[in-house]
């Protein structure tokens, strides 16, 4: 017998052990987990799911560049802030008429960081569209800057992760998001 001879099976396609693993590591339920072939197949669906609507969604003008693709194979509206004199991405001006609002956190190319706390109050006026952290380097960043613990209290609240950036394995195409459950 040989490990590999699993290789025959089909994976669970419901990926609970790895999902029990991703929610035990964020201390949140199984049912608060969705994992994809990277985190550019995440967001794929995320975009698809929760972007499609009248209002434009809004993203940084600079930052990471698939943003604008989904947007354009998914025909999404889009409009894109710019960012401040000091590059920083001016959340406190975004306005809540939007379809979504995306970032990257830090940002890149800019490795910019924004507090949590400061993406607590964009969540607090904005209640009405899915706001989505992408935290692809995240752990580049000081302990504690993650926005995983704000998924219990705002439902709208979508945090995506990568292993291809600090965990050195983007050839294992692991991405996921934290989310509510309805999310
Ligand atoms: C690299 C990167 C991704 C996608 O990484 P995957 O390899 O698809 O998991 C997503 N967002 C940002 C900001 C990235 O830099």
């Amino acid at each position: 017998q040989f490990e590999s001879d699993s290789l025959r099976l089909y994976p669970d396609p419901n990926s609970i052990d790895l999902r029990q693993c991703i929610a035990d590591y964020h201390h949140v339920a199984l049912e608060n987990v969705f994992v994809g072939n990277g985190s550019d197949e995440v967001l794929a669906h995320a975009f698809y799911a929760f972007f499609k609507q009248q209002a434009p969604i809004i993203f940084p003008d600079i930052t990471y560049s698939f943003y604008k693709v989904y947007c354009d194979l998914h025909q999404i509206a889009y409009e894109q802030m710019p960012l401040d004199d000091n590059y920083r991405v001016p959340l406190a001006s975004i306005p809540t008429n939007n379809g979504g609002v995306v970032f990257a956190n830090p940002n890149a190319p800019t490795g910019d960081l924004i507090g949590s706390g400061d993406i607590e109050l964009l969540l607090q006026r904005n209640t009405d569209s899915v706001v989505l952290v992408d935290e692809a380097y995240i752990d580049f960043a000081p302990s504690g800057s993650s926005v995983d613990v704000l998924v219990s209290k705002y439902d709208n609240l979508l945090v995506s992760r990568t292993l291809s950036k600090s965990r050195s394995l983007a050839g294992i195409r692991l991405g996921y998001a934290i989310g509510s459950a309805p999310l």
